[in-house]
């Protein structure tokens, strides 16, 4: 028996994290700037110190469904070594990062205290919006 299946509309967007420490920083900032060359998206500051449920400095890239699967597919060939999650956003923030998700490289403990299983049960009809701002040039 499955569980009940949920529809794709369920997907708001996506966001892509890409986790780095002191040694790996400037590698994962040129990784930013390559994406965003790219692929449509949107480019999310880099923080430099743990944020909602990440532990570890990272940056997000919005993304849309219709870039998706290409800028996966282009970070399993370029992931450059790094721990990259890849979430899709819904109303069910916590599963969104950790059952829904999965990860490329070495995945990173979350912290889950800082989502909210249900982000309609907190008084939010959707998650924040992605708002494409890359400038593509290059090709994939
Ligand atoms: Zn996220």
């Amino acid at each position: 028996m499955l569980d009940p299946i949920r529809p794709l509309a369920d997907i708001f967007h996506y966001h892509i994290h890409i986790y780095f420490d002191a040694a790996s920083q400037a590698k994962a900032c040129a990784l930013r700037e390559a994406i965003g060359a790219r692929f449509k998206v949107q480019l999310g500051r880099v923080f430099d110190k743990p944020v909602g449920p990440h532990p570890l400095p990272q940056y997000e890239i919005g993304v849309l469904q219709e870039e998706f699967g290409a800028l996966l597919g282009w970070l399993m060939l370029n992931h450059q070594g790094l721990s990259i999650l890849a979430h899709p956003n819904t109303d069910l923030e916590r599963h969104d990062h950790s059952s829904s998700a999965f990860w490329l490289g070495q995945p990173v403990q979350l912290d889950f205290q800082r989502t909210a299983p249900s982000l309609r049960a907190i008084g939010q009809d959707a998650p924040r919006p992605v708002l494409l701002d890359s400038q593509p040039h290059l090709p994939a």
